[in-house]
């Protein structure tokens, strides 16, 4: 039966559904205690779906309070083994649910439904590592001298808070969740204003896994009140965040200026994929196609400086220029559309933006370069020529279908431009030479590089960015060290004090 904090929806896909429009505290949909919600828009359509509750600094303490009762409580004394048990359970109701999370998230955020039951397979994917390393977590035994017994525990860091972007919503949550319970954290995750209703939906299934109340509680809100309240908290023992440079900066500051809590931050990318001449032409296009403009080009390691060697460098404009048409535009639901819509109308103006920047700084448009003639936040697929180093399209994340396409001669003036930039998250070389893929592999400072591929994210491989991308690691078993902390116990076997 439907609650007060649940809606009725029928999404373009034609499913219906109840959507839980609460805050998701202790194991209950609850509103939120000044009563204010925020519109929930379909950017495909830019009409409204719902409202969700808006979570203020007081729904903030609520979270937390029900996360530090929970790791205190029932949390505590779960084992690694019931841990694990909970996010099987958690990943076989997902599995159930694959669909209708699929619908919500493609009528969500704009992207084609194609694209997000791939999103939520990952999602899956991810939560299911977790859970095989719930009951894997272990310490060492140190031996320093016979008269000694030292050993090292990996303990939970406590209340996690987590903030999450709107380009993967349910995605990013799972990175979140997965490692920080598998360790035996509790968390506040506040998703992102613009995508807020998958992890809403999700929060039903953790309630049917059996989790226990507060182990996993989910907010709606603004970043810089509901984010920054959770950055900010004194009882919030870790905060991880996904998002632009600039905010992570925030939180870097807030976690400073409160209790010094663990940060960790995966941030934005302007990433190098890299087009020798002896490269197969064919499968380079692809993949240069699929570096920029996967998820609408809404990636953070979107591989959106494109550089080309000069002996194919003009076929392979003219070869990408036609793969690009091969993009079928159209609505979300439509199981035929590989290019959706943008976020929202804010996302598609900054776009636009950074498009007129381009033409102004003399950059060529060899293919794309405005907003699609149809309703809904739409841009075309956009390819510059004619750039140099100094140009805001050269140095800014767009996020957005946005790649710029440079020429280059050698291996060092390559490498040089490639690292020439704040970011360090991810890159791409395309090449049969292996000796050029290790040396430009070696070379390259980011925190991934894909050869003969791109955006090959797994679950079982770390993730995160060098220089200004990020701090810490996600994905793989990195990911555990950043959601536990080592404590040393040394034990005296009868040396006397001196
Ligand atoms: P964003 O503005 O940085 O927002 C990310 C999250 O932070 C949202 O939940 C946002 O809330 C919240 N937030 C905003 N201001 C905050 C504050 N002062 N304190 C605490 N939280 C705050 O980024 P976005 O526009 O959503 O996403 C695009 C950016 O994320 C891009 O730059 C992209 O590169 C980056 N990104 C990086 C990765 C990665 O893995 N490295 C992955 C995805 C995206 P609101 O929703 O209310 O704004
Ligand atoms: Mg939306």
């Amino acid at each position: 039966m439907a609650t007060p904090s649940t809606v009725s929806l029928i999404t373009p896909t034609g499913l219906s559904y109840q959507q839980p429009t609460g805050l998701f505290i202790n194991n209950q949909f609850v509103g939120g205690l000044n009563g204010r919600t925020i519109d929930v828009i379909n950017p495909a359509t830019e009409e409204k779906i719902c409202s969700v509750s808006e979570a203020r600094e007081n729904d903030v303490d609520r979270a937390v309070a029900a996360a530090r009762k929970a790791l205190n409580g029932p949390w505590k004394l779960a084992t690694p083994t019931e841990r694990s048990q909970y996010l099987y359970k958690l990943v076989t109701l997902m599995e159930e649910s694959l669909e209708k999370l699929a619908a919500v998230e493609s009528m969500d955020n704009g992207k084609p439904i194609n694209s997000a039951r791939g999103d939520i397979g990952e999602a899956i994917g991810c939560l299911r590592y977790y859970a095989g390393w719930a009951d894997k977590i272990e310490g060492r035994v140190i031996d320093t001298s016979p008269q000694h017994f030292n050993y090292t525990r990996r303990e939970p860091i406590g209340v996690c808070g987590q903030i999450i972007p709107w380009n993967f919503p349910l995605m990013m949550w799972a990175w979140k969740i997965g490692p920080a319970i598998a360790c035996g954290n509790t968390v506040v995750i506040k998703t992102a204003e613009m995508t807020p209703l998958s992890a809403l939906v999700a929060a039903e299934l953790i309630m049917q896994a059996g989790f226990p109340p507060g182990v996993i509680n989910i907010i709606t809100g603004y970043g810089d009140i509901a984010g920054s309240a959770l950055s900010r908290h004194m009882d919030v023992d870790k905060v991880a965040f996904t998002g632009s440079t600039a905010v992570g900066r925030k939180i870097l500051k807030d976690a400073a200026n409160s209790n010094l809590k663990k940060v960790t931050l995966e941030l934005g990318g302007k990433s190098p994929n890299i087009v020798f001449n002896d490269a197969n032409l064919d499968q380079a296009v692809r993949w240069i196609h699929n570096g920029v403009f996967s998820n609408m080009g809404q990636n953070c390691c979107a591989g959106s400086r494109i550089y080309v060697q000069s002996g194919i460098y003009d076929v392979f404009v003219q070869k990408l220029k036609e793969h690009v048409q091969q993009l079928v535009i159209g609505p979300p639901e439509d199981e035929k559309t590989t290019h959706g819509a943008q976020v929202s109308k804010t996302q598609l103006e900054r776009i636009l933006g950074y498009v007129e920047s381009g033409k102004k700084a003399g950059a060529r448009v060899e293919t794309g370069g405005k907003r699609v003639d149809r309703p809904g936040c739409f841009m075309e697929p956009t390819i510059f020529s004619g750039v140099s180093s100094d140009m805001e399209i050269v140095r800014e994340e767009i996020f957005g279908p946005v790649g710029v396409i440079a020429k280059f001669e050698t291996v060092d003036e390559i490498v040089e431009a490639s690292n020439d930039t704040t970011y360090g998250l991810a890159s791409g070389i395309h090449t049969e030479n292996l000796k050029t893929a290790i040396e430009m592999a070696n070379k390259i400072k980011a925190g991934t590089v894909w050869v003969n591929q791109y955006n090959g994210v797994h679950w079982q491989l770390p993730f995160g960015g060098f220089k200004q991308s990020g701090i810490g690691r996600e994905l793989g078993e990195e990911a555990l060290f950043n959601y536990t902390q080592t404590k040393t116990v040394s034990v005296n076997l009868g040396i006397p004090v001196v």
